[in-house]
C-alpha cells in the first residue's frame, strides 16, 4: 500500500445563469504551459452549470488554502478567460476536497516510480482469510470506478473459493 498513495483530483460545480448562450458540453482550458491550471466542462449533460477538474499537487494546494477556494480560483481562471462579466452568471454549488475528507484522504491510488507491480501484491490474499478489493487492486483499471467494481467480484470469488477449500 505505500507503495500506491493516493493522490489529489477534485471538482467544483458553478450554476451558470444565462446558460442557453453557452455551448452544451463545451470545453474550455487556457494555460498549456503550466500545470496550475483546472480545466472546464461547460454545460454537461445541458445541465445550466460549469463543472472544474483540478488535478495533482496544485489541487492540494487549493485544498489546503480552504473551504471555497477551488471556487473562487475557477472563477477567477473563467473571467481571464471570457471577460469579468462572467463573473456575475456564476455562483458556486460544491466543491469536493477529498484529501481533507478524513472518511477519504485522498481520491485514488497512483503507483509510485517501479511499483506498479505492488497491485497485485496488495490484491493477493493473505492466509486465505483477508482479502483485497478496490480501484489500487486492479491491475489494469486502477484509478477506475470500473476497475474498483470489477476488484470486488474477483474478491468475492477468491473468498468463496477460500470457502468451499478451506
Ligand atoms: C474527482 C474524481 C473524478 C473521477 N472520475 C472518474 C471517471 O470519470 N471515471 C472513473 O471510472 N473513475 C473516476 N474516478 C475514480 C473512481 O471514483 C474511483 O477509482 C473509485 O470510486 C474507487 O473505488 P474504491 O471502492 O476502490 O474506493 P473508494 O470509493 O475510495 O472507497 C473506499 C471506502 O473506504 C472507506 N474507508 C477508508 N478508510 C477506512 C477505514 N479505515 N475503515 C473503514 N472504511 C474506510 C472510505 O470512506 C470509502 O468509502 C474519479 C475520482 C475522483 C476523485
Amino acid at each position: 500500500a505505500a507503495g500506491l498513495p493516493l493522490g489529489v483530483d477534485d471538482k467544483v460545480t458553478l450554476a451558470l445563469d444565462d446558460a442557453e448562450a453557452f455551448p452544451k458540453e463545451g470545453n474550455l482550458r487556457g494555460a498549456t504551459m503550466r500545470t496550475e491550471m483546472g480545466t472546464y466542462h461547460i454545460r454537461p449533460f445541458g445541465q445550466p452549470c460549469i463543472e472544474g477538474f483540478f488535478g495533482g499537487s496544485f489541487a492540494r494546494e487549493l485544498e489546503d488554502a480552504g473551504d471555497g477556494a477551488i471556487a473562487a480560483h475557477s472563477i477567477d481562471e473563467i473571467a481571464g478567460f471570457l471577460g469579468n462579466d462572467i463573473r456575475r452568471k456564476l455562483k458556486p454549488l460544491y466543491e469536493s476536497r477529498w484529501a481533507h475528507d478524513p472518511f477519504a484522504r485522498g481520491s485514488y491510488s497512483h503507483a509510485l516510480p517501479g511499483h506498479a507491480g505492488d497491485r497485485a501484491i496488495l490484491a493477493a490474499p493473505v492466509d486465505g482469510r483477508l482479502f483485497f478489493a478496490g480501484e489500487a487492486t486492479s491491475p489494469s483499471f486502477f484509478t477506475t470506478a470500473h476497475g474498483a467494481r470489477d476488484s470486488g467480484e474477483r474478491a468475492a470469488r477468491e473468498m468463496l473459493a477460500a470457502l468451499r477449500n478451506p
